[in-house]
């Protein structure tokens, strides 16, 4: 992780509209640690892009199609727990998937988020964006926040009453405006985003090392990400090389002549600095 992302080079892009040219990253080693901020970081940001990318076509085939951003939670367990507790929380999930209130709802993405508790336990919980039909907002398929209560602490089998949190994903429209496509587009960039980013927060992991080790024991071999119904595998998790991570916030249009500028980062200074040494001339 130290050496994760140690030479960025980047090359000029062209703007086919404008004319504009700007500087794009075109090539960089990431570690690919799982947990790695950087990667965490370029990870999301890819899914984003794909899923945003996936997405106009699946709004053609639904076009009343709504949205839904479920968080799903358990109590804290201590860390030594937490592999044993995400076996149970994803069996939790497949119940539920099954359970009649939830057959209405046409795709999901489902990430996993732990979080460090101030006593030095984990709080395990998911978050996930279901693609419903609007009579599950308001009809004859609604189902209350009451009822996913139930229907989460039936799943998990639980002998306490968990937090879940089920809210729509709604347009924040100022007042006087008309509701518009572009204000619910961005509703819904920010529950993707939500969703999709990070899955334990970088402090947490410094704050305690042992913690983190812990973590990282627990979490092995284990996935945070699913997919399911008409969005299954709109992310392609399995699809993750340095190259689609360089690229993560969409592909660099205009021409590339081949040329890059090298840029390290510097420990001591804690900074990039460029690295004419690392430059490659254009082909
Ligand atoms: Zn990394």
């Amino acid at each position: 992780m130290a050496d994760c992302g140690g030479v960025l080079r980047f090359g000029w892009s062209t703007a086919p509209e404008t004319g504009e040219t700007a500087l794009r990253l075109r090539e960089a080693h990431f570690c690919r640690v799982r947990h790695c901020p950087v990667c965490q970081w370029r990870r999301s940001l890819m899914w984003q892009a794909r899923f945003h990318q996936s997405l106009p076509k699946i709004v053609q085939e639904h076009p009343k199609a709504r949205w839904v951003f479920l968080t799903l939670t358990v109590r804290n367990c201590s860390i030594g727990e937490l592999g044993e507790m995400l076996t149970a929380m994803n069996a939790g999930w497949q119940r539920l998937i099954k359970r009649k209130e939830f057959r209405p709802v046409s795709g999901w993405v489902r990430t996993t988020e732990v979080t460090r508790g101030a006593d030095g336990s984990a709080h395990p919980h998911f978050h996930a964006l279901l693609m419903v039909p609007p009579s599950m907002l308001a009809g004859s398929n609604y189902v209350k926040q009451a009822r996913w209560v139930e229907l989460w602490t039936d799943c998990m089998r639980l002998d306490y009453v968990p937090v879940v949190d089920v809210r729509a994903v709604k347009a924040t429209i100022p007042e006087g405006a008309k509701p518009s496509l572009d204000a619910m587009g961005f509703a819904l960039q920010r529950a993707v985003a939500e969703t999709l980013k990070y899955s334990v927060k970088p402090g947490d992991m410094t704050d305690d090392p042992y913690w983190f080790l812990e973590l990282t024991r627990q979490a092995h071999k284990r996935r945070f990400v699913a997919t399911g119904g008409v969005l299954k595998n709109v992310l392609r998790v399995d699809e993750e090389t340095d190259a689609d991570l360089v690229m993560a916030d969409g592909s660099a249009e205009g021409e590339d002549d081949g040329s890059r500028l090298a840029f390290n980062w510097r420990e001591t200074e804690r900074r990039y600095r460029r690295a004419p040494n690392g430059d490659k001339p254009a082909r």
